[in-house]
């Protein structure tokens, strides 16, 4: 060990999905949207007057909170905006999770929250999914520094009802919880409506999956004006200007067009109900996905030698070597053309 070692922050960092780059690939590994953006985005960054970037930006990205505000019915003070939805999560367990006492999340879930929590030395504990893969609510019931789960949750798909998602922010008074919803926009229920009711819940939302950003950057989160002000507090305190001028303008022209973003997430939500029944026509299994992707496992193919095997037709999935879910493939629903294909090839490759 090297004399200065001891006093290095030593953190196992997040393993991101692979991003191969080749021609004709189906790419479903990570959970992006396979449509493009609203036209208006790519309208606004033609727009872009190069010049401007002499300034540094509007370090509270108004316009953007402004733009994020109005399409949810909501003020300006209700809405704090990060670079992805996962600044805005380092934000929050930095804010918010700093008692002695474990912050708990599922066993099974985004594999980032853990190591935020390694990062940042914040105890944790990690109730398991019961055997079907639900969130026991029960197991939320006890003393904890606060709480943070997907909903619906990945990489299961599992979408927990609204009403007991109250339930755990109701009976929780003394920590925040925060609902990571990722997701929703793919046909789950939001605990938006609960943040007049409940003063520690904050839900968070991304602009990467149902909004085709990805590539932007642009994460938000929602809560009473008080929860707001702590996580700005800590956001200056850090760093400031985190939001460009490139970033602001494209989430604005995203966001105003409801249309199209309705289209998109409706298109995903059909060619994901019809690949379900095509893969369970093939003998895989799930729990039943309100997301972008679905968790299936099949009943005599392991899913490593599935994951090889579409790997060499350049066919990208995700694939987790972790405990409990080492037999499933998380699958992300890419165009109807690219699930045919998928489809295809597991008929044909199964059928040997
Ligand atoms: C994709 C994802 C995020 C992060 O998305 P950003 O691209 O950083 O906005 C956060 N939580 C979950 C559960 C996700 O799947």
């Amino acid at each position: 060990m090297k004399p200065w070692e001891a006093n290095i922050r030593k953190v196992v960092p997040y393993t991101p999905g692979e991003q191969p780059n080749e021609r004709g690939m189906i790419k479903l590994n990570t959970n992006e949207n396979p449509y493009s953006p609203a036209p208006g985005v790519e309208k606004a960054l033609k727009a872009l007057d190069a010049d401007t970037l002499r300034l540094y930006p509007d370090p509270t990205a108004g316009d953007l909170i402004h733009s994020i505000a109005a399409f949810y019915g909501l003020k300006d003070e209700q809405v704090f905006t990060g670079v992805g939805s996962d600044d805005v999560l380092a934000m929050c367990f930095l804010t918010f999770f700093n008692s002695e006492k474990p912050i708990l999340f599922p066993d099974i879930t985004y594999s980032f929250y853990d190591v935020w929590a390694d990062l940042l030395r914040i105890p944790y504990e990690r109730p398991a999914l019961d055997e079907e893969f639900h969130i026991r609510k029960e197991d939320y019931f006890r003393e904890n520094g606060g709480i943070v789960f997907p909903n619906p949750n990945a990489p299961t798909g599992v979408e927990m009802p609204l009403s007991e998602i109250e339930e755990i922010v109701a009976k929780n008074p003394e920590s925040i919880v925060i609902v990571d919803e990722a997701y929703v926009d793919f046909g789950a229920a939001s605990a938006l409506p609960l943040i007049e009711k409940y003063d520690n819940l904050l839900v968070v939302q991304t602009f990467s999956k149902s909004r085709s950003l990805a590539g932007m950057r642009i994460g938000y989160a929602f809560g009473n004006p008080e929860l707001i002000k702590y996580l700005n507090d800590v956001k200056y305190s850090f760093n400031s200007y985190t939001m460009d001028r490139t970033t602001i303008a494209a989430g604005v022209a995203s966001m105003e067009d409801k249309a199209y973003f309705e289209e998109c997430c409706h298109k995903i939500i059909t060619t994901r109900e019809w690949t379900k029944a095509e893969l369970r026509k093939l003998g895989f299994s799930f729990q039943d996905s309100r997301s972008n992707f679905i968790f299936a496992t099949h009943e005599s193919c392991p899913a490593k030698e599935l994951f090889t095997a579409l790997r060499e037709k350049h066919i990208y999935v995700r694939y987790f070597p972790k405990d409990r879910i080492d037999n499933h493939l998380r699958i992300t629903i890419g165009t109807d053309e690219e699930m045919k294909k998928l489809v295809e090839f597991l008929t044909e490759y199964l059928q040997k």
